[in-house]
């Protein structure tokens, strides 16, 4: 099942420059493994202790990305290991992201989460506070490495409301990528991720339409 819908995602996306994170959060070890031996190398978590679990008992060469909301106090247990952080949305998260990569002698990979959805609730920067981050960033932070931009557009069924809030997302990158030396624009989850790709997504997060519902 799961690696029949990993093939299913894997040729829709064929046509585009874009890599598949498959978000494994509440899943059993069993469920990666399986997708693993389909040739799927990166995972994506959204909780700190469940992701250093599934880390110690899974193969070295998964590529671990932190994709949910990321709480300073819990960045030190991810530092050694964790591949992308997609979700900055703060000067004082980027912080100690930093120091505490500096602590494990690396460098580490983070997105900035840019707020663009209606609701109230999702986590990020606006672009303004990014554009001033972005300015600092390499002066700053050392030991870390702005790669791109993550968002999450408003859940609701209207496709042209999700559509407008990737292309603005997506007009941003444009904008800023040269400057900044962006590659990564991290948009679209299973019920969006077609969209997003056709707004010109480079990295999508897909949970449900790999494992099933949660
Ligand atoms: C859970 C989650 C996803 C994946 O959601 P699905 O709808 O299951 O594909 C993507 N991004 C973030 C930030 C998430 O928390």
């Amino acid at each position: 099942m799961i690696s029949e819908n990993l093939k299913k995602i894997t040729n829709s996306i064929a046509g585009y420059t874009c890599t598949l994170v498959a978000v494994s959060k509440t899943k059993p070890v069993s469920d990666i493994l399986e997708a693993y031996q389909a040739g799927q190398r990166v995972f994506g978590e959204n909780k700190v202790q469940e992701l250093t679990e599934k880390e110690a008992l899974l193969p070295k060469d998964i590529e671990w990305h932190l994709i949910g909301h990321l709480q300073t106090n819990k960045v030190k247990y991810i530092a050694p290991f964790v591949s992308l952080i997609h979700s900055v949305d703060s000067e004082k998260l980027l912080s100690e992201i930093n120091k505490q990569a500096f602590q494990v002698k690396r460098i580490i990979p983070v997105l900035l989460q840019i707020y663009i959805a209606q609701e109230e609730t999702k986590f990020g920067l606006d672009k303004t506070e990014a554009l001033a981050l972005l300015s600092e960033i390499k002066e700053k932070y050392q030991n870390v490495e702005v790669k791109g931009l993550m968002g999450m557009a408003s859940n609701t069924e209207n496709e042209n409301q999700v559509k407008m809030e990737f292309r603005s997302l997506s007009e941003f990158y444009q904008q800023i990528k040269e400057k900044y030396n962006l590659t990564i624009l991290s948009m679209g989850m299973s019920g969006d991720y077609k969209i997003a790709l056709e707004e010109g997504s480079t990295m999508i997060r897909v949970g449900s339409s790999i494992f099933g519902g949660r």
